[in-house]
């Protein structure tokens, strides 16, 4: 007769094995959450192999939840679409349910490959554009983040290379004339910024993810030269948040200040112009929601 107890020593063992499970589920559902995996290939890896690995014990639910930009209503409707029982685990679906599930996973990122990687961050002067951007080039490595050129003079901290390239008027006219820009303008009625080309386009190239922080007039540009760009426009709290912002920062005079009032006013007239608007609460949230938008198939466009 088989012994329906195990013994004290293969409990301790079995609950060992358990969270070892646990954690080697948690590390793939990790993985896919921050892209450095694709839920395919997770799919794949589990059918591969034993239906007891990581990929294999994991419940096609949580795959499915853990694909950035998936919530768990949309989790439910899609299992339901595919007739995937929700206790279902990867590897434990039939041949009939893998085909359906391979070929769903595939064709979603198939979806999302083509979809441009090029997304333009716009928005009213303070309201944290370039917080969100810099959160973004240290924790999402993958994205590239394309580096203006510039005329004014680097702020305190500013790193030449890293947060503009800091140039003379000489050298912007050069970049115009050898058609070094993809587009370019001059903000606040004082100095002029412009996004340099080739790196952006090695990038692009190479599949990756391309985010451009610029100005109202510099998006409409790129929108004219790259329609399938997915223009995003980050906007404050609260117009007095705005305020607080712009005047806290205390890096401009009174009457700088004034006039990137003025521009963020109107500015904040052309969210509607935008794909997609996201409101910067919290730096990471926001950054997070970014990033969503470079690669979800379904941005969730909310033209007006
Ligand atoms: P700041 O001087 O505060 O760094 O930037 C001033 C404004 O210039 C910001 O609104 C920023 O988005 C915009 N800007 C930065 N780089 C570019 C660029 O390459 N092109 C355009 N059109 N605007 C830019």
């Amino acid at each position: 007769m088989p012994r329906l107890t195990p013994p004290p020593v293969d409990r301790a063992a079995a609950a060992r094995a358990a969270v070892a499970a646990r954690r080697g589920r948690a590390t793939v559902k990790n993985a896919v959450a921050s892209r450095s995996r694709s839920a395919l290939d997770v799919a794949e890896t589990a059918w591969a192999g034993e239906p007891t690995s990581p990929e294999g014990s994991l419940r096609v639910r949580e795959l499915l939840t853990s694909i950035p930009g998936i919530g768990p209503t949309r989790v439910a409707r899609i299992m339901t679409e595919l007739g995937i029982a929700e206790s279902k685990r990867v590897g434990g679906l039939g041949v009939r349910q893998r085909r359906i599930l391979g070929d769903w996973l595939a064709a979603r990122e198939a979806k999302g490959r083509l979809r441009s990687r090029l997304v333009v961050l716009a928005g009213p002067t303070a309201v944290g554009k370039g917080t969100v951007s810099t959160y973004i080039r240290e924790n999402y490595p993958d994205v590239h983040l394309s580096v203006s050129a510039t005329t004014r003079a680097p702020r305190p901290g500013e790193v030449d290379g890293v947060h503009y390239y800091f140039v003379d008027d000489a050298e912007f006219d050069r970049m115009i004339r050898d058609r070094e820009l993809l587009e370019y303008a001059t903000v606040h009625n004082s100095y002029r910024y412009g996004t340099p080309r080739p790196p952006l386009d090695a990038a692009l190239t190479e599949g990756r993810s391309v985010l451009l922080e610029i100005d109202l007039q510099g998006a409409r540009l790129v929108r004219a030269a790259m329609p399938e760009a997915v223009l995003v426009f980050l906007l404050p709290p609260t117009w007095d948040e705005l305020v607080r912002r712009l005047v806290g920062r205390g890096t401009e005079d009174a009457s700088e200040q004034q006039r990137r009032l003025e521009t963020a006013k109107v500015e904040l007239a052309a969210q509607d112009e935008f794909d997609a608007r996201v409101v910067n609460h919290d730096v990471a949230e926001a950054a997070r929601e970014v990033v969503e938008l470079m690669t979800a198939p379904e941005p969730g466009r909310t033209r007006a």
